[in-house]
């Protein structure tokens, strides 16, 4: 490892720890990340101890063994979620820990395992891990999502690279997306902070009843609830400490009213689920419904994703990012949502969060029900946004006002 990596690590850490989670004196922080991410690793436990953590607890993850469970343990082994994991995370929860995970996976780890499989996993995953999502979703915990470069990962990025040469310019691409270049990253992300919030404010004010999007191969409507909020990243938890749930960030986002989706849209970016790449797909929805989801690619593990539970016909999220966005600028293709949302206007499939609608983190979920907020057992962004998207945002009363224009704010 080069001086320069080690050092950028540290830095990484450093915002990862402070910005990301926020941890707090005499907190318990729970760590996942990949077993080629150690150094990340270790140096976000190193300065979780500095800023006062109680314990730090590690969960390894490892591509060729995920890899090879898929292809050699028995059927059953995918079809249940083991009690003592479900308690694991619930147990941190309930010490009020941070949570950070650390994602470096090879977007198509798992291409040519049985599909039958990773649906099975994806849903006992899902129900298992149940109470954990809502505690997130309703930010009653910090947590964060941030990246690491794998050496898998690398090579689907910059296929024209070296092996060393290929996870360098990951590396590089991802410090430049969570601004560590800046003299002081932690002070930069507060005023980026400020900045996605100002423009979920003027939505907000807007109070828009709709929204709709055209595009080549998109025409959709989506309505919202009129107690939604639009949000950026950058969150409060339970006892109010701030956090960012996501590094990198620029979206801006709210929750679509369950049943007020109509139309069809495109994808305008792959989108890697399960360890498989889904690419050029089209889903079509009626009252909030998804009725037809066809792809060019990945049809199977797309369909497979929509049919994994009732809520995941539904979509729980509609986020606004354009185009001329620092990620997207970059031009590349990361295969990784945490990076490609960034760059592009995103929906997702599944759950809502609470926190999108008013009052909605202390709600019950028959009240999130009530309020339009889909629940299932998923959460999957996927990516609709070019620079030929017009967005227009439709009041109560029927006005039009452009949201979006060639793919950029026109508000
Ligand atoms: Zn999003
Ligand atoms: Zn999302």
């Amino acid at each position: 490892m080069t001086r320069e990596l080690s050092s950028n690590l540290e830095k990484y850490a450093e915002l990862i720890v402070r910005t990301g989670v926020n941890v707090q004196e005499g907190q318990d922080v729970f760590v996942t990340g990949a077993v080629e991410a150690a150094e990340l690793v270790r140096n976000v436990a190193s300065k979780a101890y500095e800023a006062g953590a109680r314990n730090v607890h590690v969960d390894w993850t490892d591509d060729a063994l995920s890899r090879l469970k898929y292809e050699k343990a028995a059927p059953d082994v995918f079809e249940q979620f083991p009690e003592w994991e479900t308690s694991k995370r619930n147990s941190f929860v309930e010490r009020g820990a941070v949570f950070i995970s650390i994602v470096s996976s090879n977007p198509d780890l798992l291409k040519g395992v049985d599909s039958a499989r990773i649906s099975a996993f994806q849903k006992a995953s899902g129900m298992g891990l149940k109470e954990f999502r809502r505690a997130i979703q309703s930010d009653k915990v910090s947590w964060t999502v941030v990246a690491a470069a794998g050496q898998d990962w690398a090579a689907k990025v910059f296929p024209d690279a070296s092996g060393e040469e290929a996870v360098q310019n990951l590396w590089t691409a991802i410090f430049d997306s969570v601004r560590l270049h800046e003299a002081d990253p932690v002070e930069a992300w507060v005023k980026h902070n400020e900045t996605l919030h100002e423009k979920a404010e003027i939505l907000n004010k807007h109070r828009f009843a709709k929204l709709h999007y055209t595009a080549p191969g998109t025409d959709l409507t989506v309505g919202l609830h009129e107690k939604h909020l639009w949000v950026a990243a950058g969150s409060t938890n339970q006892q109010g400490n701030s956090f960012m749930a996501n590094m990198p960030t620029e979206e801006v986002f709210t929750v679509p009213l369950k049943d007020g989706t109509n139309g069809y849209v495109s994808s305008t970016k792959p989108l890697s689920y399960g360890g498989n790449i889904i690419d050029k797909f089209k889903i079509t929805f009626e009252n909030g419904r998804i009725v037809k989801a066809e792809a060019e690619t990945g049809e199977e593990i797309l369909n497979k994703l929509v049919e994994i539970d009732d809520g995941a016909h539904y979509l729980g999220e509609v986020a606004l990012v354009p185009h001329e966005s620092p990620i997207s600028q970059s031009g590349i293709l990361f295969y990784n949502t945490l990076f490609d949302e960034n760059a592009s206007n995103h929906l997702a499939i599944g759950s809502g969060y609470a926190f999108n609608v008013e009052g909605g983190k202390t709600m019950s979920p028959e009240e999130l029900e009530a309020h339009g907020v889909n629940s299932s057992i998923t959460h999957n962004d996927f990516m609709i946004g070019s620079a030929e998207m017009n967005i227009d945002g439709i009041q109560a009363d029927g006005t039009v006002v452009p949201v979006f224009r060639k793919g950029n704010w026109a508000i």
